[in-house]
C-alpha cells in the first residue's frame, strides 16, 4: 500500500467561475476562446496539455502565452484528485481511493488484461470508475451503500479519475527498469466500466458529459463500445439513455430473476419491478443492438437455487443479453455469503444448458476488499480527518 501523490497547482481563491477546465467540452471551450478573441489553435494546445500530458497545473502549459494562462487560471478551477491509498492485488489488480477537494473519498480499481468481460477478447486495462459518494440505493450486499449518499460527482471528478491512474501510471513507468512497461502509445486506459461507487445514472448528466469528454477524440479517446454503464434498474433513464446518440454498452444490476429474490436484495426493485425493467432493457436493446449484459452476483442460499435458472434464461433470451455471474466478496458487516465453487458451476452450467450465453466471473483482487466501496468504508472509519 502507498499513501502518496503528486498534489497539482491549487487554484487561487475565487478562480473558476466558469467551472472546471476538464468538465468542459470542446465546444464550450471555442466559444469561450472566441468570446475572449484568442486564436481557436489555442484550444488545441490546451486540450493537449489536459488529455494527452495530463497536466495538473497551469505552469505547465508553457506554449500558452501567459497572460492566457492566466485569464483560464481566472475563469477556471483546476482540481485533481489525492491519492489517499492504493493496494496493488498480487495478480496486479489495482485499487486506488482518491481523496476529493472537500474531503470526501472515492474508489476507482484498474484490471488489467481483462478476458473480454464487457468488450473486445483484446481488452488491456479496464479501468471501474464511481460516480457519487456514497450511494443511496441500498443494496443490501453492497458496502457503496452502508452509509448512504452524500453527493453526486462532478464531471471533472469522473474524468479525473482516468487521468490520475494514467499518470500513476506514467511515473511507474518512469521508474528503474523492471517495474513496468511503459504504456504503448501513451494511453493506459482503453475500456470504462462504470459500476465504481454510486448509482451511475442517478448522475445522468454529469455522467453523460464526462463519457463525451472521455469519449472525444481531443479527450480520453475510448470508444463508446468500451464503455459500459452499469445500472441497478433505474428505468426512465434506461429509456433516456437508450435516445443517446452514442453507443455505450449497459450492464443492468440484476441479481435476481424473480421480483420476490430480487427485491430481497434490491431496495429499487419495489420502485421498478422486473416487468418495468425488463421492458426498458429490451428497449435499450431495441435501439442499440447487442449492448446488454445481466450482471448477476451470487449470494449463497439468497439468488444461486436452481429455481432463479429458469426465469433468468426467460430473461436474458428476451432481451438477446449475456449474464455474466459473479461470485459475491464478502463485505465486513454483511451476512452475505459467496456460494462454495460448485455451486457456483452448477448455476452456470444450468444456465448454459437453457442456451443462455453466460460467463463464471471469478473475480480478481478479492483480497483488496475488492467489493465496492470497501476500501473507502475502511478509511472512513480509521483515517484521522476522513469526509464525515
Ligand atoms: S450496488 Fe450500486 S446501486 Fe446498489 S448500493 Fe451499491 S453502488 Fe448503489
Amino acid at each position: 500500500m502507498s499513501n502518496s501523490t503528486a498534489v497539482p497547482t491549487p487554484s487561487p481563491p475565487g478562480a473558476g467561475s466558469l467551472g472546471d477546465i476538464r468538465s468542459q467540452t470542446l465546444e464550450d471551450l471555442q466559444g469561450q476562446f472566441a468570446l475572449w478573441k484568442e486564436p481557436a489553435y489555442r484550444v488545441a494546445q490546451l486540450l493537449e496539455w489536459l488529455y494527452t500530458h495530463r497536466a495538473t497545473g497551469w505552469d505547465a502549459m508553457t506554449n500558452l502565452p501567459k497572460a492566457l494562462r492566466q485569464r483560464l487560471q481566472r475563469a477556471y478551477s483546476f482540481s485533481a484528485v489525492e491519492m489517499a491509498r492504493h493496494q496493488g492485488a498480487p495478480d496486479d489488480t489495482q485499487k486506488f481511493l482518491w481523496r476529493l477537494s472537500d474531503g470526501a473519498f472515492i474508489e476507482t480499481v484498474l484490471i488489467p488484461a481483462n478476458p473480454a468481460l464487457y468488450g473486445e477478447a483484446s481488452d488491456r486495462h479496464t479501468l471501474c470508475l464511481s460516480t457519487q459518494v456514497g450511494c443511496a440505493y441500498g443494496c443490501r450486499f453492497c458496502a457503496s451503500g452502508l452509509e448512504g449518499w452524500k453527493r453526486n460527482l462532478h464531471p471533472n471528478e469522473i474524468v479525473e479519475q482516468v487521468l490520475a491512474v494514467e499518470r500513476w501510471h506514467d511515473a511507474l513507468a518512469a521508474s528503474p527498469p523492471g517495474s513496468r512497461p511503459a504504456a504503448p502509445g501513451g494511453r493506459l486506459v482503453n475500456n470504462l466500466v462504470i459500476m465504481g461507487m454510486g448509482e451511475p445514472l442517478a448522475n445522468y448528466d454529469h455522467l453523460l458529459r464526462a463519457l463525451r469528454i472521455l469519449n472525444a477524440p481531443w479527450g480520453g479517446g475510448i470508444g463508446a463500445r468500451r464503455i459500459t454503464i452499469s445500472t441497478s434498474g433505474l428505468v426512465p433513464q434506461i429509456r433516456r439513455l437508450a435516445e443517446e446518440p452514442l453507443q455505450f454498452r449497459l450492464a443492468i444490476s440484476l441479481h435476481g430473476a424473480t421480483d420476490e429474490t430480487r427485491g430481497r436484495l434490491m431496495p429499487v426493485n419495489t420502485k421498478y419491478p422486473l416487468a418495468q425493467l425488463a421492458a426498458a432493457a429490451r428497449y435499450y436493446q431495441e435501439k442499440k443492438g447487442g449492448l446488454l449484459t445481466l450482471e448477476y452476483i451470487l449470494i449463497a442460499g439468497v439468488n444461486d437455487g436452481l429455481d432463479q435458472i429458469k426465469p433468468l434464461a426467460a430473461l436474458a433470451r428476451r432481451l438477446g443479453a449475456k449474464v455474466n455471474l459473479i461470485p459475491y466478496n464478502p463485505v465486513d458487516g454483511l451476512p452475505w455469503a459467496r456460494p462454495e465453487e460448485a455451486a457456483q458451476d452448477r448455476f452456470l452450467a444450468a444456465l448454459e444448458r437453457e442456451k443462455v450465453t453466460a460467463t463464471l466471473r471469478r473475480e480478481k483482487g478479492r483480497d483488496i476488499d475488492a467489493a465496492c466501496g470497501q476500501l473507502r468504508l475502511k478509511t472512513e472509519r480509521t483515517l484521522p480527518g476522513a469526509a464525515s
